[in-house]
């Protein structure tokens, strides 16, 4: 199948005084600091790669992928994707354009990688249990098998350098496979691709979308994840179960829980009285949206007796365009190992200027002390600021639950919780 030509460049208006928009069907690259050949090669890029994980994986893509190319003198060498639908580009200079042998870049694979990222990352939202291995072993995976068809459909005169791209797809990767001793993204491209050859290419997709419907229990995550791959293809229990036992061990990380059990009340045997546990001075120093962690704070209960959650309120905001994005709130013990773990919704937060946010949770005991953390799963394009407020500090971590986190420095999140007690054990009279 061959894609129409047709290119359309405009100059963007204010604020991009010198960056140019390359517009083809289904893709749009806007282009700072280089020819408009290259942003043209990486639309071209970008709409054949997307057809394929479409087409070829069944796939939920963008209806137009976005590209943004940025060459300026000093730039790092970056390309990543905000895992919906853009593609960020950064070059030091044009010649990092140039085919591998002489740039030593690997563009046109890093895109076909990328939008390997965007098709799990749009579907399968929800993947703390996910290794770094196993998500970069995907994209490698299909990327390698991506690049392949995209030079099928537009053979080597693609790139304004050109080259046989071939090199950089599945005979790489099996190449890579064979060597001696292969890293764990290879060896977990190799996990799915024995994946597809049980289900199918187009089997992926549904497996991404049957993990994300799925509550997974952080601390045992693979038994959830397996049975919900043979409930989707039945005829396939067998070999899907022995795949899993191997590539398990690559995909899953296991979080430890805490010792300290849920337990949850109905909210109608509470007093109704909550109190408060808010340190804050009410006035924000800061702001920070945390990529790859969460906002964490840690709290003592008023006394011996048995409280409960009801309430964390946060100083925070929404940015970007999150569309059905959701976050954790997570309730810990001191060392952030999860006791619950209840969802939001990204529009509890308004946009703009920091304000309080009250997320009520379902009454849950806590231990004596405790930790809220905030995971909002932040990306290039969506996040929520929390605010923290340096009057004091100690209390506050970086981190997510399951992993010890680190301390924060700068002050103290604007966390603050609810806490009420059962009627029958709230004995003791206001103090
Ligand atoms: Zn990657």
């Amino acid at each position: 199948m061959r894609l129409p030509l047709a290119t359309a460049t405009t100059l963007l208006a204010a604020g991009f005084a010198h960056a140019a928009v390359t517009t083809i069907p289904h893709a749009e690259v806007t282009c700072e600091g280089a020819d408009a050949k290259w942003a043209k090669a990486m639309a071209e890029t970008m709409a054949a790669a997307r057809i394929v994980y479409l087409d070829e994986f069944a796939c939920d893509m963008p209806d137009t992928v976005h590209g943004r190319l940025s060459v300026k003198a000093g730039e790092s060498t970056r390309l990543y994707t905000d895992g919906r639908d853009h593609l960020f580009l950064s070059l030091p200079s044009e010649s990092k354009l140039a085919a591998p042998a002489k740039s030593g870049v690997f563009n046109l694979y890093g895109m076909c990688h990328e939008l390997g990222h965007m098709a799990m990352y749009r579907v399968l939202r929800d993947r703390d249990w996910m290794t770094g291995d196993a998500a970069e072993g995907w994209a490698h995976y299909a990327g390698s098998v991506v690049i392949d068809r995209v030079f099928d459909l537009k053979g080597d005169s693609l790139w304004p350098d050109p080259y046989d791209y071939r090199a950089d797809g599945t005979a790489r990767l099996t190449k890579q496979l064979a060597s001696a001793s292969p890293d764990g993204v290879t060896v977990a491209a190799g996990q799915w691709q024995k994946l597809g050859e049980i289900v199918g290419r187009k089997g992926y997709a549904k497996l991404f979308i049957a993990w994300q419907a799925i509550e997974v229990d952080l601390t045992k995550p693979a038994e959830s994840l397996l049975a919900s791959a043979v409930r989707i293809f039945p005829d396939h229990k067998e070999p899907l179960t022995q795949w899993w036992t191997q590539a398990a061990k690559l995909f899953v990380k296991t979080a430890d829980a805490s010792a300290f059990q849920a337990t949850t009340i109905t909210a109608s045997r509470l007093t109704g009285k909550p109190v408060v546990l808010a340190s804050d001075d009410d006035r924000s120093d800061g702001k920070k949206s945390i990529a790859g962690g969460g906002h964490a704070r840690r709290f003592a209960v008023p006394d011996d007796g048995e409280w409960y959650i009801r309430t964390v309120t946060v100083c925070g905001a929404q940015y970007g365009r999150a569309k059905n994005a959701m976050f954790d709130v997570a309730l810990c013990d001191t060392e952030l190992r999860p006791v619950a773990t209840w969802k939001k919704p990204y529009t509890a937060f308004r946009f703009g200027d920091l304000q309080w946010t009250r997320l009520p949770v379902t009454p849950t005991r806590v231990p004596r002390e405790f930790c809220i953390c905030l995971v909002f799963r932040p990306t290039a394009t969506q996040g929520v600021y929390v605010g923290f407020d340096n009057s004091t500090q100690g209390e506050s971590l970086v981190g997510v639950p399951g992993e010890p986190g680190r301390d924060f420095v700068e002050g103290d999140w604007m966390i603050r919780v609810e806490l009420d007690q059962p009627k029958d054990t709230a004995s003791r009279p206001a103090r």
